[in-house]
């Protein structure tokens, strides 16, 4: 968790508000300079790290230094390796029967999709959880049979659409099941199950395709839709028929920034709108968890709708909060590490070393 906390807190003037580390946790994953960023190169970075406490992160913010401490931070040059290690735990996890969901929030351009999708040769969080996946499975082999099958959504403006389905422009609803269990399901979403490893390529870029071929400008869409892949993983052991079922649920969230930012308006705005109520909404959630809440507002969104039996209650999540080190983004940086610290929910003083 967030913890163990320094002696010397009570000398830092920030707001300290620990309730308690629970099945969350907050990383954060700064975005290196890259290409284009390069003019940038020379020009002093806001966000300082702190080489002794890599949980501490520290922004310079209209001449103030602002300090966030969350579960870790990772320096520019983490590896998609070492992003990774800190997901690996939460696959046994899903192995075992528990719903987990991985998130990753920032700014458009911050490497939301670097780190969950990755690149061809070097590929993020949701291909190497899948691989993982896999080969627990097979270490598992004469005492427990699993069963993995994918589903891949985008939710755009509030309505959700099946990315693996023979009619992806088509809106699917949110029902709750009509066995009276109280859990939630999605008439007409697909299902794929997937028997190897080797067959995840193509079904993701089954799911990559339908997302690009219905939109008109692919840039814009990516930035304002959430995309969740959704793993479920059901367990028999051999010897006794014990069944489990765990969820492992990967959601690469839309930017983050905010409207006005974008001189948005009329059917722009909705879209804006929506996603910053998704984005609201998720945070409300995981607030309202935290302070153990009696009512947990699932309901406010998609997002959190669909989710609702993956968030909380014995449940474990890890949010990445992605940032851009650079000057010019540093009001979307602070925006972010705020919403990190909303989650986290601990704010310290200042920290040491520039990025
Ligand atoms: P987002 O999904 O948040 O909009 P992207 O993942 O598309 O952002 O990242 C924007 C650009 O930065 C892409 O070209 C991506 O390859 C690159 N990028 C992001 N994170 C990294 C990283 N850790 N290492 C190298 N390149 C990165």
């Amino acid at each position: 968790g967030c913890f163990p906390l320094s002696q010397d807190l009570s000398t830092h003037s920030g707001t300290v508000t620990i309730l308690f580390s629970g099945n969350i946790r907050v990383l954060c994953r700064i975005k290196p300079l890259i290409q284009t960023d390069k003019k940038e190169e020379d020009t002093p970075t806001p966000v300082t790290l702190n080489p002794a406490n890599d949980c501490r992160i520290t922004v310079l913010y209209k001449a103030r230094e602002r300090s966030f401490e969350l579960d870790k931070v990772f320096i520019p040059e983490a590896t998609q390796e070492v992003v990774f290690e800190e997901i690996e735990p939460l696959v046994t996890s899903c192995i075992d029967g528990y719903n987990i969901c991985i998130f990753a929030y920032g700014q458009t351009g911050s490497g939301k999709t670097y780190t969950m999708e990755g690149e061809t040769d070097n590929p993020g969080i949701n291909q190497r959880a899948l691989r993982a996946l896999f080969k627990e499975i097979e270490t598992r082999t004469g005492t427990w049979s699993y069963t993995v099958s994918l589903n891949l959504v985008e939710i755009y403006n509030e309505h959700l659409r099946d990315l693996l389905g023979k009619d992806p422009q088509e809106k699917l609803e949110i029902k709750l099941n009509p066995d009276g269990s109280g859990h939630l399901h999605v008439p007409g979403l697909t299902l794929v199950e997937v028997k190897r490893f080797q067959d995840i390529r193509k079904v993701l870029a089954l799911g990559r395709k339908n997302r690009v071929t219905q939109s008109t400008n692919m840039n814009e869409r990516s930035s304002r839709s959430h995309v969740l892949l959704t793993v479920t993983v059901s367990g028999t052991e051999i010897n006794t028929d014990t069944k489990t079922v765990g969820k492992m649920n990967l959601v690469d969230l839309a930017g983050s920034e905010r409207v006005w930012k974008s001189g948005a308006e009329g059917e722009r705005l909705k879209e804006a709108q929506n996603i910053n109520k998704s984005l609201l909404a998720l945070a409300d959630v995981i607030q309202a968890l935290r302070a153990k809440q009696n009512h947990v507002p699932f309901r406010n969104s998609k997002l959190t709708y669909l989710l609702q039996d993956s968030l909380g209650k014995g449940n474990k999540t890890v949010m990445v909060v992605q940032i851009s080190s650079l000057e010019e983004n540093v009001g979307e940086t602070m925006c972010s590490l705020k919403f990190a610290q909303r989650v986290c929910k601990v704010e310290l003083g200042p920290a040491a070393r520039r990025v």
